[in-house]
């Protein structure tokens, strides 16, 4: 970690931006919300939030944040993506993680759900994942590491510095994840993908 470390941008177009911010803060964690190019500078990570993906894919064209964005993930900035989020960062859109990813991925008849995921390295209790229309990841590549599955599916995938999740730790109260995923702390060393 360097000895400067900028607030962590929290993108915040549409979705539940405020929420992340909250956790942060109670973590002691500086923020910014970054609605333009310009509230990217000297970020020490990137949350992408979950929300409509449509509709913050539509606001990130819009803004011109989509090289930015690239450009950051690809010189080392934590870019940490939830729900939308993590749709966000798949092949399809930034491109910031070799995925493929289905949206609204545990069908229309449970469009919420909640559960216990034990996710691989971490200390401490299972974490309660809210699932709300939930994508899954379909696909990864070599590069990628699955730290978080359930029933078989995967939620919770990491390629160097990029993270995705497809639920929601921000509305449990539960940090754990997010320090990780945005280089606030050390990632335990992750079993290869088999
Ligand atoms: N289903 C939404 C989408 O694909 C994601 C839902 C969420 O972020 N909670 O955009």
């Amino acid at each position: 970690m360097s000895s400067v470390q900028g607030p962590v941008g929290i993108l915040a177009l549409q979705g539940d931006f405020a929420l992340h911010a909250q956790l942060l803060s109670d973590s002691d964690v500086e923020t910014v919300e970054v609605r333009g190019a310009e509230d990217l500078t000297g970020v020490s990570g990137l949350l992408l939030p979950g929300g409509e993906s449509t509709t913050i894919a539509m606001g990130i064209d819009r803004e011109n944040l989509k090289d930015p964005i690239r450009n950051l993930a690809k010189a080392g900035l934590p870019v940490f993506g939830t729900c939308a989020g993590m749709v966000l960062m798949s092949s399809a859109h930034l491109g910031l993680i070799d995925m493929e990813v289905e949206r609204n991925a545990f069908g229309r008849q449970i469009h919420s759900f909640e559960a216990d995921l034990k996710i691989d390295g971490l200390d401490g209790p299972p974490v309660r994942g809210l699932f709300i229309r939930a994508p899954v990841v379909t696909f990864v590549g070599d590069a990628v590491r699955v730290f978080a599955e359930i029933d078989g599916s995967t939620v919770g995938v990491k390629q160097d510095n990029c993270t995705a999740i497809s639920f929601h730790p921000e509305l449990v109260g539960d940090a754990r994840l997010h320090l990780l995923a945005l280089g606030l702390k050390q990632w335990p060393e992750l079993p290869a993908s088999s």
